[in-house]
């Protein structure tokens, strides 16, 4: 095995995504995927794009969906970028602004992709710890740094800065790129787009995964100065220039337009996460207060594994990391109302 990789590769320890079972029917509460399905004017969109049109390229600037996202979002097209789900957009953020010598920083315990692509384009990174209760160091993430790096709300903790806190990193580390991985932030938290007006360091980072059901499409991007934008299409067009397709380009511009539906749907995630954090906390769970829309959880007399474990024999799907500080804990997707309760009374079952 492994001969003729190079020696990078053969060193790679690569991300695992959560598991998309086959065959037995579970509940799946693993990837934080939405519950609910994308607005209705999506698959009208990819059906009308996928005529004959596919014979030529997508368009590989995105155009009609960069407008509509600037405007969505009060910004100028050269300040969007659309990319092939976010990890790629994040992915080309590690080529185009970490790759400068010192290490860029990131939490220890944060989304698992991070150290992946560091070590995929051999870029140093410092992990920074968490506090006890996982909330951010932020005078730690302060100073000689070869960028930054987090999740805002974090994962898995689900646990987000104020904007005050963001606007320190992006002030404290003028010489680097601030990168703010906002793919949870629909559900509560604040967002650091409010700053970019006064840090052209800055880059906000969304995927349309979550909080817009469109995990299967592929689509996340960026938003931030015209120059931080500019150095992502370099290190695309280095690499592959179409790598948003027909039906994503179209189905994302869809969702995009439909405003109601996606308020709507992620009020009723997180209602149903209130609810849930609630009674997870009534059968002893200690509970990380969350702006996403998953819970992550611990409880003083069942390990991880155990209830992964068990939750898993009675069909419902979770996500759990064999990890230092988290291994006691479960990070629980937010489903329907139906999905939270069958979980629930496995719980019960299970203590
Ligand atoms: C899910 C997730 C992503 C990836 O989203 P895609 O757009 O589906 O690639 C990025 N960052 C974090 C923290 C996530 O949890």
């Amino acid at each position: 095995m492994k001969e003729f990789w190079s020696q990078r590769i053969r060193d790679m320890v690569p991300y695992t995504p959560g598991e998309q079972p086959k065959g037995r029917t579970f509940i799946k509460l693993n990837t934080n995927e939405n519950p609910y399905p994308p607005a209705p004017g999506v698959t009208a969109a990819i059906q009308a794009a996928a005529g004959e049109g596919l014979r030529l390229y997508p368009d590989p600037e995105c155009t009609q969906l960069r407008a509509a996202l600037a405007a969505y979002h009060g910004v100028t097209p050269e300040q969007v970028f659309v990319g092939n789900g976010s990890d790629e957009v994040l992915a080309l953020c590690f080529q185009a602004f970490f790759c400068g010598g010192k290490p860029v920083v990131f939490p220890d315990i944060t989304y698992s992709f991070y150290p992946v692509y560091a070590a995929l384009y051999g870029v140093d990174y410092r992990l920074i710890p968490l506090n006890e209760d996982f909330t951010v160091p932020v005078e730690a993430f302060l100073g000689e740094n070869g960028g930054v790096l987090l999740p805002n709300p974090n994962a898995p903790t689900g646990r987000a800065l104020c904007l005050d806190q963001i606007e320190r990193l992006a002030a404290g580390n003028p010489e680097a790129a601030v990168v703010i991985d906002e793919a949870y932030v629909d559900f509560g938290a604040e967002s650091a787009l409010a700053l970019l007006d006064r840090y052209p360091n800055l880059l906000v980072v969304r995927t349309m995964s979550k909080s817009r059901a469109l995990a299967g499409l592929r689509v996340g991007y960026a938003i931030g100065s015209a120059n931080l934008i500019a150095g992502l299409n370099c290190v695309k067009n280095s690499f592959n220039s179409y790598t948003v397709d027909r039906l994503a380009q179209a189905g994302a511009l869809a969702s995009v337009e439909d405003e109601a539906y996606f308020q709507e749907n992620r009020r009723k995630v997180m209602h149903t996460r209130t609810r849930v954090a609630a009674e997870l906390e009534a059968l002893g769970f200690t509970v990380c207060p969350s702006q996403a829309n998953f819970l992550f959880a611990s409880h003083p007399a069942h390990g991880g594994k155990e209830l992964l474990d068990g939750l898993r024999s009675k069909g419902v799907l979770v996500r759990w990391w064999d990890q230092p500080r988290i291994s006691r804990y479960l990070r629980i997707s937010v489903g329907t109302d139906g999905e939270m309760d069958a979980l629930l009374s496995a719980l019960k079952e299970l203590l």
